[in-house]
């Protein structure tokens, strides 16, 4: 099995209460691929500039992740983004954004990189995604993630693609800013009609919502003491959920996906401890599965005794 992201590959200045970088190795496709590396091969697909060196495809390449579908562009400069978080660390204020090579970026995708079993379109330009989309005809699910930026400037574009994956996976204010329906299981139901087979709710915090034709799951977030940078939170929580689909032969059912969901938000819990993808450096499987482990316990409803 294997599993094929096209979205940003960045570097990132992030400020948040508790620190600052300037500097840091970011982009959806970056979390995403790190975090999916634990359960699956991954490909990321997006153009770097000149100033992505042997540092940056080092961290990738010590997960794993199969870089060969990274463009380099002689003469440019990786996409940027600056961003700041307060006390409040739900929603990130975009300080800048710099598509620099993502300006021209026409996605070649490699033999290996279309032949993949699932595909995640990252947050990044719609038309980029349908055309990645269209590239990889024979994937047994496509799913995608967008944001404000996007449904701001090129609304019409992110809903053609919506209709061509199976899955959506946003944050719940994005999805009633789309929809403009404020209430959420409305604003899922409306993004269900556009096409896709699955709404999942992305929820900071507070955790995650499932919706799918058979019905409704919710999942609360890790609860964690030491949260420092949000950034990457909803693309590491993407890639532990997909990377864990893929491992499980790509299927997409209502069970498979719940535990999916448990993956990727013990993914997302580890990402917020640290800035960035620093976490990742030293993340091992066993610390995964052990937090899922406890999790599961915490979230069992069932084990509540009857009174
Ligand atoms: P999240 O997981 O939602 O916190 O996403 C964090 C990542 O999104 C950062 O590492 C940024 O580089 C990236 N990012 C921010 N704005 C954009 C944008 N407009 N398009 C693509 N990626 C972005």
């Amino acid at each position: 099995m294997s599993l094929t992201v096209v979205g940003s590959i960045a570097f990132d200045a992030i400020r948040t209460p508790f620190g600052e970088r300037e500097r840091a190795l970011g982009g959806s496709a970056t979390h995403f691929s790190l975090a999916a590396s634990y359960f699956t091969e991954v490909r990321p697909v997006g153009p770097v500039g000149d100033d992505f060196g042997d540092a940056e495809y080092d961290v990738l390449r010590r997960h794993g992740v199969i870089t060969d579908d990274i463009e380099h562009v002689g003469g440019g400069k990786t996409f940027f983004w600056a961003g700041e978080y307060e006390w409040d660390m739900g929603t990130a204020q975009t300080l800048d954004t710099q598509l620099n090579v993502f300006g021209d970026f026409a996605p070649k995708l490699s033999e290996r990189a279309r032949d993949c079993d699932l595909l995640f379109l990252a947050n990044i330009q719609p038309d980029l995604q349908r055309d990645v989309r269209e590239q990889c005809g024979n994937v047994q699910a496509a799913a995608l993630d967008s944001m404000n930026f996007w449904i701001e400037k090129t609304r019409d574009s992110l809903v053609k693609t919506i209709g061509v994956v199976d899955m959506v996976l946003m944050n719940d204010a994005e999805l009633r800013m789309l929809t403009e329906e404020p209430n959420l299981v409305q604003a899922a139901a409306a993004v269900r009609a556009m096409g896709p087979r699955v709404v999942i709710a992305k929820q900071g915090e507070y955790g995650a919502a499932l919706f799918t034709e058979d019905g409704f799951f919710a999942l609360p977030a890790y609860p964690l003491e030491t949260v420092r940078d949000p950034t990457g939170a909803g693309d590491s929580f993407a890639g532990g959920l997909m990377g864990y689909l893929d491992s499980q032969g790509g299927a997409t059912d209502d069970a498979t996906l719940r535990r999916a969901m448990t993956y990727g938000s013990t993914l997302a819990s580890f990402w917020v401890e640290e800035f960035g993808c620093e976490r990742a450096e030293r993340l091992t499987r066993e610390e995964i599965d052990d937090r899922y482990e406890q999790f599961k316990r915490i979230t069992a409803i069932e084990s509540v005794p009857a009174t």
